[in-house]
């Protein structure tokens, strides 16, 4: 059982009620702490370390380009390892998404895809579309734009009066679906609420419309029915509404494909990127999008004001190169999709547990949705702090997972989630199943189930 210490210091953690181990060391899927204790780091970090910790392939050629050339201020300058993953970006994205702006992270990805989609419709006279939607439960970032298209209730409560309004829609989420008589026969009245969304916002006020592939933290792992995507876009073509697909987390093949949307053959407008761009070992986002958008930015000749002092990073560049060379040279779409159902399978044994309601998931995203009672699946009430102490029981089994609330209606609904890194082997995850089994078990203990 992992016993660890704290360190309490000048660094301001988010949560001042808790106590952080601290990490001293990343080896493949493991990270060790100051006490020597071994966590197996079933997030992947924060989903990004994509191909696991302590590479030194990407640490010496982030090494080798910092000596080289660390930075070459993007408003003045291009530079080679960036020009190169741009290329490299756009040959792996579908459809006509040829045209990449780099930034340091997720939150600035979705804040420039939302400024994009402005730019655009500007440049073709409807300066009024400038609402974003997006669904509740969807999670897009911690900037204020990224926040305001959030749909995390208790993420949301405590910036809210700084938010611009922007509609949101129910979210797609099968298992906790809102929508009378949907349940076993869906009529995805959870998509065609956006078209509802449109109307009442009015298309001529409406940019774009957000949304996570498969939602990982507001849903753990919510996958939709194979026509949800397909009508969104039917809908977003409709009203001039362009689709923005927020592929933080699932971008750079965490299910299997290099962007998840690939999984139902749509293209979006505008795709956003971040996490496993780089491994995890320097910060990186950005997004991608249309010829037709570049074309607006061409036309019109104006500059895109929205420049970052670390847009463009050359080491960061390197190391997204780096990343996209290891996926090909060892073909870990494939070992993805291959592990991803094996642990899908694995997991799903787990459901036997009076507290696991569903074990979904796609690729290497695996979500357990806890609840109270399996037959009416009522979630527990987030007062009880299941999520929290169910990461605290499983940090001290050696288990680094992501587990949060809010999955059921945006503030109850406890969930668990897993995101590997790619390298993960079938041993590794029978190790990892038997940590949550057991884990789960002194859960329900604890609960009295
Ligand atoms: N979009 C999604 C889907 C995310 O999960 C996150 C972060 O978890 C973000 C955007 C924000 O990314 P970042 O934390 O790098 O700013």
């Amino acid at each position: 059982m992992n016993t660890y210490s704290a360190q309490k210091n000048a660094l301001f953690h988010y949560d001042v009620t808790r106590d952080f181990p601290v990490m001293v060391r990343g080896d493949g899927i493991y990270l060790y702490d100051q006490d020597g204790n071994r966590f197996i780091d079933a997030a992947a970090g924060a989903f990004n370390v994509i191909l696991g910790h302590g590479s030194k392939r990407i640490a010496e050629a982030m090494a080798e380009q910092a000596e080289t050339l660390a930075f070459a201020f993007s408003a003045h300058f291009a530079n080679q390892p960036a020009l190169d993953l741009a290329d490299r970006i756009a040959a792996v994205s579908p459809g006509d998404l040829n045209n990449v702006s780099f930034v340091c992270g997720g939150s600035e990805g979705v804040e420039t895809a939302m400024k994009v989609a402005h730019h655009y419709h500007v440049q073709r006279g409807n300066a009024d579309k400038n609402l974003v939607v997006s669904r509740w439960r969807g999670y897009h970032g911690t900037t204020m734009g990224a926040m305001a298209v959030s749909g995390s209730v208790s993420m949301r409560k405590a910036t809210a009066p700084l938010l611009p309004a922007f509609p949101h829609i129910e979210p797609c989420h099968p298992y906790g679906c809102k929508f009378a008589g949907c349940d076993g026969k869906c009529n995805l009245t959870c998509a065609r609420e956006l078209e509802q969304a449109i109307l009442y916002a009015g298309p001529e006020n409406v940019s774009a419309f957000i949304a996570e592939p498969v939602v990982h933290s507001g849903i753990a792992a919510g996958v939709p029915p194979p026509d949800y995507f397909p009508l969104i876009r039917e809908i977003c073509d409709k009203y001039d509404v362009l689709f923005i697909a927020d592929e933080v987390v699932t971008g750079f093949g965490r299910t299997g494909k290099y962007f998840a949307m690939e999984h139902w053959g749509v293209v979006p407008d505008i795709a956003v990127f971040g996490k496993g761009a780089s491994g995890g070992y320097s910060p990186l986002g950005g997004v991608v999008f249309r010829d037709k958008i570049y074309d607006c930015f061409a036309e019109s000749g104006k500059a895109f004001a929205h420049i970052h002092t670390y847009v463009n990073n050359p080491v960061s560049a390197r190391a997204g190169l780096e990343v996209l060379d290891i996926i090909e040279e060892k073909n870990l779409l494939e070992h993805v999709t291959e592990m991803g159902d094996y642990l899908l399978t694995r997991a799903r044994e787990l459901q036997e547990h009076p507290i696991v309601g569903e074990v979904r998931g796609l690729g290497l995203m695996i979500g357990f949705e806890l609840v109270k009672d399996k037959q009416t699946r009522e979630p527990f009430p987030e007062s009880r702090k299941v999520y929290s102490r169910l990461r605290q029981i499983m940090l001290e089994r050696g288990l680094s997972v992501v587990c949060s609330s809010g999955g059921r209606d945006g503030l109850n609904g406890d969930s668990l989630q897993l995101s590997p890194p790619f390298i993960i082997s079938r041993a590794d995850v029978d190790e990892i199943i038997a940590i949550i089994d057991e884990g789960l078990g002194q859960m329900e203990g604890e609960l009295g189930m």
